[in-house]
């Protein structure tokens, strides 16, 4: 199931979703692609592509792109980018993708489209980067988001950025966190956007739903996902002494 591609740890996690989870030196996110979706020839649907080179200097993108490789995925057989939010460890390699497949969308919320083009400039600012250049062909908004083969859920998790979305796989159980929720921990508030009662709200929110494979956006000591619906419940229940 895992194999190891320079700093990108892949694991195929169902039919059509891989897990891409970052194992490098320095932040980046994790990333998760869904395959052969979409009609034509570029059927496949990457989540968060991440940075392109983080504080390390490590050439991030690059490795995501020979990680998918080893797959036997490539840049040009992607149709869709779709960012959970706008923080650039996991949407600055947006424009490099695009730039080497021109015909590829890129999805964000709409709240968080809005939030990046105003306050988010004082955010990247603190983080002594330029906001990632990038035009969303998709404005997103909370519901359904039908992908040819199969619909996911879009669910509004403001509280780590105002424009946060949650993506829920119903029928295969699975949700995409983001920075909202990580396995025993909870995504950071104390950025600009930030709001810790907004985050419970959210996470209280994903609690509700039937979640066989948790999958989120950065590791922690206790890793990137589980895909054992009682420890799922039991993350959810330690998560809210944080608050
Ligand atoms: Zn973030």
């Amino acid at each position: 199931m895992f194999h190891e591609n320079a700093n990108y740890q892949s694991v195929k996690v169902l039919e059509n979703l891989y897990g891409y989870l970052w194992q490098g030196i320095g932040n980046n996110c994790n990333t998760y692609l869904f395959t052969y979706l979409l009609e034509g020839k570029h059927p496949h649907v990457l989540i968060d592509p991440g940075h392109i080179s983080n504080e390390f200097g490590s050439p991030c993108f690059d490795q995501l792109l020979a990680a998918l490789h080893k797959d036997g995925f490539d840049a040009d057989s992607i149709g869709l980018i779709i960012n959970t939010h706008a923080h650039p460890d996991h949407c600055e390699a947006n424009q490099a993708l695009k730039q080497k497949n021109g015909e590829v969308l890129i999805a964000l919320s709409q709240i968080e489209d809005e939030f990046r083009k105003t306050v988010g400039e004082k955010l990247y600012a603190l983080l002594g980067m330029t906001a990632p250049a990038f035009e969303p062909f998709l404005l997103l908004r909370e519901g359904q988001l039908n992908l040819g083969k199969i619909s996911l859920r879009l669910i509004h998790t403001p509280g780590h950025s105002p424009g946060s979305i949650s993506i829920y796989w119903e029928e295969r159980k699975s949700l995409i966190t983001g920075d909202v929720l990580f396995v025993g921990s909870i995504g950071r508030t104390d950025f600009p956007g930030g709001d810790i009662s907004l985050l419970e709200q959210s996470i209280n929110k994903l609690a509700s739903l039937e979640i066989n494979y948790l999958l989120t956006g950065h590791a922690t000591e206790y890793g990137s996902i589980l895909t054992d619906p009682d420890k799922i419940k039991r993350n959810f229940q330690m998560v809210r002494f944080f608050f």
